[in-house]
This record gives structure tokens, C-alpha cells and sequence, in this order.
């Protein structure tokens, strides 16, 4: 079953997993605890880290692809990753990552959207798609379109909220109308919120999943590590396997037609 069709039955659809891939060991430790408790459908993991400023943590790179593999492998789920080149799908599709993630740093920009659609004509593999930093709906859309005309029809919108230049309450503000509008245009297209980095604050993930889950979306990714106070990125924003679980416990899931 095509990835956009399982995210779109399932209730919600979990993807977990650490900012960033920090250590072997760290990949491994966190993904067994998430899959061992049964909290995720996929295991995610930051391999090449887009940061908005120099000289902070830009990711391991390729030697941590097999990492997150052999984690997937040791626990049967679906593995993804952030791309943001050619190169980076390239290697993600050597080492055998299950889905790729554009994030929203790439999303903004046509050319690095095209040469990642171009790198994957002809090859049948998942592409969830973030929303751009700035809350333009359209260049959101573009991304997906760029893809559709590669031939990638196993698409899934990604919404992790807007930059704004003084955030109050939440990291990235989550301007639900947005995904809603995105919808709108792509009513097929399931779409997963990330509480993460629309909060930066662990202590707000629950809120902002139960909104999602409120206004029907089909999924959370919710950034996970064996020692969040410890995470070489996105540190205040990254939960436990047994913080995670306790979201999930305490979200209220209402059916899907209401
Ligand atoms: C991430 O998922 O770790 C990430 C860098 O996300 P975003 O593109 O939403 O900032
Ligand atoms: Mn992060």
C-alpha cells in the first residue's frame, strides 16, 4: 500500500525519532524504546541538519544513514530522512531509507525543489513535503506539483509552522488556516502536523497534537530522544519515548467524519 493511503487510515499515523542522529548507539537506544512501547509507525532522524545559522550542529551526514537503517531493520518500521540535494537522495536511496522528507528550509526554494524531483524520476518512493518557512501556500503547492510531474504520486504535506520575527508563545506559528487551505486544493493529500517545531517547548506538544487531531489531520511527527535535555539540536523541544507515549495516551481522538 502506497504510503499516502496507509497515513490516510490510520488514526493517528506516529513518526518518531531524534532531531538529529547523533551516535549510533543513540539512533538505536531510541528507536528500540519508541518501537518497543509500540508509539510509531516510522522512525525519523535528522541526518544532514539544514541550520539557520552557521557554526551549530549540521548533522553527521552520510556515515549515519546506515544507523537509522539497521534501527528500522531491528524494529520493522519504515525509516525517513530529511533531503535537500541531489546528493543527499542519491545517497538516502543507496542505503535504503524508506521515505524522504523535504524540509522547510527547502520547500521556499524552486531550484533545490526540482533538482530533488529530477533526482527521483523513476524511482517509486514516499516524499513528504514540509511547508515553507514563509506561510505561502502556493510555493507550498508548487513543491507538490514539482513532484507530480516527476512521476512521485505518493505525496504527504508535512506542517511545522511559519517563522515569524518575534514568537511569543510558539517557536514557528502554527497558521492552521494554511494547511486547511492546502487541503483544500489537494483533498486527497493526507497531512501530518509537527508539533515539535511548531512549539519548541515539549510542555506545548500535547495542545498542538490535539488541535491537529481536532481539525482532522491524519498524523504526528513528534521529535523523540533517549535524552532530550542532552539532543546536540532542538534540545527543549524533544520528548522521552515515555513522554511520547503520554501525549499519545492523553490525546482525545474524535472519528474522522465529524
Ligand atoms: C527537522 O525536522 O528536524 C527540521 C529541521 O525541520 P524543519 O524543516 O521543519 O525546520
Ligand atoms: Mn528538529
Amino acid at each position: 500500500m502506497k504510503l499516502n493511503e496507509t497515513i490516510s487510515t490510520s488514526r493517528p499515523y506516529v513518526i518518531a525519532g531524534p532531531c538529529s542522529a547523533e551516535t549510533e548507539e543513540q539512533v538505536i537506544e531510541i528507536c528500540t524504546q519508541i518501537a518497543g512501547r509500540g508509539l510509531a509507525n516510522a522512525l525519523r532522524a535528522g541526518i544532514w541538519k539544514p541550520r539557520t545559522r552557521p557554526d551549530s550542529f549540521e548533522g553527521v551526514g552520510e556515515e549515519a544513514l546506515p544507523w537509522l537503517v539497521t534501527a528500522g531493520k531491528m524494529t520493522g518500521l519504515p525509516t525517513t530522512t530529511e533531503v535537500a540535494n541531489k546528493t543527499h537522495v542519491e545517497l538516502a536511496l543507496k542505503a535504503g531509507i524508506d521515505i524522504l522528507w523535504i524540509g522547510a528550509r527547502t520547500t521556499v526554494n524552486p531550484f533545490a525543489v526540482q533538482e530533488i524531483a529530477d533526482a527521483l524520476k523513476g524511482i517509486s518512493i514516499p516524499v513528504m513535503i514540509k511547508n515553507p518557512v514563509n506561510p505561502d501556500v502556493e510555493l507550498w503547492l508548487g513543491a507538490f506539483e514539482r513532484m507530480e510531474k516527476a512521476g512521485i504520486t505518493d505525496l504527504v504535506a508535512i506542517h511545522r509552522g511559519f517563522s515569524v520575527y518575534k514568537h511569543d508563545k510558539y517557536r514557528n506559528v502554527p497558521n492552521w488556516e494554511l494547511p486547511i487551505a492546502l487541503k483544500e486544493r489537494i483533498p486527497d493529500l493526507p497531512i501530518i502536523c509537527d508539533p515539535s517545531h511548531i512549539t519548541g517547548n515539549r510542555e506545548l506538544l500535547l495542545e498542538v497534537s490535539q488541535k491537529a487531531m481536532d481539525l482532522n489531520f491524519d498524523g504526528l511527527m513528534i521529535e523523540t530522544h533517549p535524552r532530550p535535555d542532552e539532543a546536540w539540536s532542538d534540545a527543549a523541544q524533544q520528548v522521552t519515548a515515555e513522554g511520547l507515549e503520554q501525549i499519545l495516551r492523553n490525546l482525545v481522538l474524535r472519528s474522522k467524519d465529524v
